[in-house]
């Protein structure tokens, strides 16, 4: 039989836009689809041309090529007419397109596995690993292949039958007016195979839980709410399917002296009003042991000094943070009579020099409210 030609198969004519084309093409599907006509040969090759046609003719470069040579020019360039796969990846492309779930594209392939969940982990660490890294060995419960059964659910011995009902499909199609739809195999519960003997150790599941040891190398940088995705790591995924992820969550651990702001360090170090004073020099801790600090003479409370590099690695793992040190001075809360005469004589010979900051202050004051 000679090969008619797309556009009479399609019922369009050669200047046809491709929105006519589509809309010829659903008209003629719907008429044509063999789960409309079933057992009706000739719907059927007439549904495999209407396919064929519209694979050309709603491809632009394959429909110039077809207008240039016809169906001559359609057995070159990789695409062949006279192979045109029915059940291929083509028409299923072509049919999701289209119709996107209306008909049954998903029951021609097999029932999958299904994957397995994903897990989440909440590890609490300290401000020092999560500055640095570390490396941290996890305990977790979960689901994983059964050894028994080798994760089929099957009795060690037999096998998994290939369900009758849907015949390994793991979808019914059924008849809701005009429409052919699928629904999960009753019988099968869409798994496409039945288990006759199921295992014991597993219950049929082909999965159980097990204390798994995993090692977990935590970057330098985290901190808070950072999530790291372990691909693969979390439960089995079922008859063949792909395990699922886990995600450890940190949560990171206060620290007694250090706060941390985005990549600094932020620690306070109280010194005395006499050291502010007079200057001295002071021990501040970092995170890699103490550093001597020069506080010089005249130090104001709240001042901040800048230790480049002291700070904390960032994450993406170039550059890091400053340590900041916000010297609090402190005022003595009792005084012996020695202590307060010293400090009275020592107000009497100062005056207002005592008070570097205070004049303009309370000259401030003064304009303010008179
Ligand atoms: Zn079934
Ligand atoms: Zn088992």
């Amino acid at each position: 039989m000679a090969k008619r030609d797309y556009y009479e198969v399609l019922e369009v004519n050669r200047n046809a836009s491709d929105t006519e084309i589509k809309k010829a093409y659903r008209r003629l599907a719907i008429k044509y689809h063999p789960d409309k006509n079933p057992g009706d040969k000739q719907a059927e090759e007439k549904f495999k041309e209407l396919t064929e046609a519209y694979a050309v003719l709603s491809d632009a470069q394959r429909r110039a090529t077809y207008d240039q040579f016809g169906h001559a020019g359609m057995n070159s360039g990789g695409f062949s007419s006279g192979g045109f796969d029915f059940g291929g990846s083509p028409f299923e492309d072509i049919f999701g397109d289209i119709f996107g779930d209306i008909f049954s594209g998903g029951a021609r392939r097999g029932a999958r596995g299904h994957r397995g969940d994903d897990l989440r982990y909440n590890l609490t660490i300290s401000f020092e690993d999560a500055a640095f890294g570390a490396e941290k060995n996890l305990q977790l419960p979960r689901k994983q292949a059964c050894d028994s059964c080798s994760g089929s659910g099957a009795r060690k011995g037999t096998e998994a039958q290939t369900c009758n009902t849907c015949r390994g499909a793991g979808q019914v199609r059924f008849q809701q007016g005009f429409f052919t739809m699928t629904r999960p195999c009753p019988d099968c519960r869409g798994e496409g195979t039945i288990i006759a003997d199921p295992c014991p150790d597993c219950r049929g599941t082909g999965l159980v839980r097990k204390k798994r040891n995993l090692s977990l190398k935590i970057p330098a940088g985290v901190e808070t709410d950072s999530r790291l995705k372990l691909s693969g790591e979390g439960e089995a995924g079922s008859h063949g399917g792909p395990p699922g992820d886990l995600y450890v969550v940190i949560r990171v651990e206060d620290h007694p002296i250090f706060e941390r702001e985005g990549q600094d360090v932020i620690c306070e170090v109280p010194i005395s009003f006499v050291q502010a004073a007079l200057g001295c020099e002071i021990e501040v801790p970092t995170l890699e042991g103490k550093v001597s600090l020069k506080v010089p003479a005249g130090t104001q409370s709240g001042k901040i000094f800048k230790l480049t590099g002291k700070g904390i690695i960032s994450l993406q793992g170039y550059g890091r943070g400053d340590q900041l040190v916000i010297l609090r001075i402190e005022v003595p809360t009792r005084l012996d009579a020695r202590q307060r005469e010293l400090l009275e004589e020592f107000a009497a010979v100062s005056g207002e020099d005592i008070h570097p900051l205070g004049k303009g202050f309370f000259d401030k004051v003064k304009e303010l409210f008179g």
